[in-house]
């Protein structure tokens, strides 16, 4: 017989497994967390769009829409691509859904991008974000907002103290009119050192070459004039707001005065959170200021302003999270006490224990998979403590054991892991009474004890 070839996978993908998942988990928790302290409500959005919305909102100069889109013509014949990112989707999601209504809106999203880049470490075709934009609010209060909650979500991960904000403005239309003026002429003058991406950029959008990665732009990026002498009253009054407000907020940041982000869409704020950790692929976390992106896909004037942040990179980052822990493994000693053991268990998963039992095995190896597991608690169960209606509870930690009655057991342990500081699980006092064992509703003192039967 011809051997079957497994089919490979995809270059630039993962999957995402064992310790790598519970970091990609704790990154999620922990940004659900802050999006909720920071009153930002969820939205999910298509993982595919029109290829026109990231075309016409990134700018078709740019390296996502000119080179790194995965865009593909569906059986209907229309044009479409995977989001590259998460900013354009929910900018058309706001106009077709109407949720002007609602401005201003302060939305938080995550999940997975794609971008055809050559894959590295921190740099992958399908990666993930989390997202954060606030649509409707021109104030520099936005600003401030926006990055008090990407400092805390970067504290919070335990990650504060190695990431540093950069920190740029962009200017108003006018600040950005006089500043580009200068840049074409400085550039123009270094035209010979520049590579043929950042001639065309001269083209098109000279600003970009301030954010060229190759090398032999570097010079003459890093001898462009400043921002700072064509900024505007109103572009540095708001530029101050934003600072001040940063400062207020115990926010620290450094100016970058050559931050400049990829896309088209920017004005005012730019931002990047970067660590010295990863190499290359240092930006942890983007964004800035885009009020022109929403008339650019055919709306009305709208501010708008937002960050991304790649799961990977935090998850690289952040300290290795616990394994999750295992409260309780039941072990039966035979057949029928194995069928019996099923009972036992759903009982203890209602009481919120966190409880596992082997498919197969005799008690030795039941026992040694419970302390390899690293289980708190057995709860064993043979012949003679069925025909009782008991069990046995043994302490993993220090060898204990007990006989209980079989209907007090899921309490027990779950009184004793409480205790013990763990439980996340285990619903808050007021709602332990009345409650239910074994079908059989109790009354439950606040210490969880059981007393007498409803
Ligand atoms: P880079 O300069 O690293 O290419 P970018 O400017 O293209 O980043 P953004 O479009 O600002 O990135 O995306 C926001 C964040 O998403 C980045 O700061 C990074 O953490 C993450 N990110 C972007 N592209 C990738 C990728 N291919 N693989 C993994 N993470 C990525
Ligand atoms: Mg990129």
């Amino acid at each position: 017989m011809a051997r079957i070839e497994t089919p490979n996978r995809i270059r630039g993908t993962q999957d995402i497994f064992g310790e790598n998942q519970r970091r990609f988990a704790t990154v999620l928790a922990t940004f659900e967390h802050v999006a909720r302290l920071f009153c930002f409500q969820r939205v999910d959005i298509p993982v595919f769009e029109s290829t026109a919305v990231f075309a016409r909102s990134l700018g078709e100069t740019t390296d996502v829409v000119s080179k790194e889109m995965y865009s593909f013509e569906d059986r209907g014949g229309d044009s479409l691509t995977l989001r590259p990112e998460f900013t354009a989707g929910i900018a058309r999601a706001y106009l077709t859904e109407g949720w002007q209504q609602f401005a201003p809106l302060k939305i938080v999203s995550s999940g997975a991008a794609f971008r055809y880049e050559r894959p590295q470490k921190g740099r992958f075709r399908q990666f993930h974000q989390l997202d954060a934009e606030i649509l409707g609010a021109p104030e520099p209060a936005a600003e401030v907002e926006l990055l008090t909650f990407a400092s805390q979500l970067l504290s919070e991960l335990g990650i504060g103290e190695e990431v540093t904000l950069q920190l740029n403005t962009l200017g108003d239309a006018a600040t950005r009119d006089a500043w580009r003026d200068a840049l074409v002429a400085h550039f123009e003058a270094h035209k010979a050192e520049l590579s043929e991406d950042s001639l065309m950029r001269l083209e098109k959008n000279p600003l970009r070459i301030l954010d060229s990665k190759d090398p032999r732009d570097r010079p003459a990026a890093d001898s462009a004039p400043d921002i700072d002498a064509f900024l505007t009253p109103e572009a540095r009054e708001f530029f101050d707001a934003v600072t001040s407000g940063l400062d207020a907020a115990g926010v620290a940041w450094t100016r970058n005065p050559r931050l400049v982000r990829g896309l088209d869409y920017y004005r005012h704020t730019a931002f990047e959170f970067v660590t010295d950790r990863l190499g290359a692929q240092g930006t942890v976390l983007a964004g800035g200021r885009y009020d022109g992106l929403i008339e650019q896909l055919g709306g009305p004037p709208t501010a708008g302003i937002g960050w991304a942040a790649g799961v990977e990179r935090l998850a690289m980052l952040i300290a290795e999270p616990e394994a999750p822990r295992v409260d309780v493994v039941v072990v039966p000693m035979g057949e029928s006490a194995g069928i019996h053991a099923q009972g036992v268990l759903a009982e203890l998963r209602k009481s919120g224990l966190r409880a596992d039992m082997a498919f197969r095995g005799n008690m030795k190896k039941r026992m040694a998979r419970a302390n390899a597991e690293g289980a708190r608690f057995a709860v064993i169960l043979g012949d003679d403590e069925i025909a009782a209606d008991q069990v046995t509870i043994k302490d993993l930690r220090s060898g204990e054991q007990e006989k209980l009655l079989a209907k007090l057991a899921a309490n027990t342990l779950e009184e004793f892991i409480w205790d013990e500081g763990f439980g996340d699980a285990i619903p808050p006092l007021a709602e332990r009474m009345p409650r239910k064992l074994a079908g059989q509703v109790y009354w439950a003192l606040p210490s969880g004890k059981i007393v007498d039967r409803l």
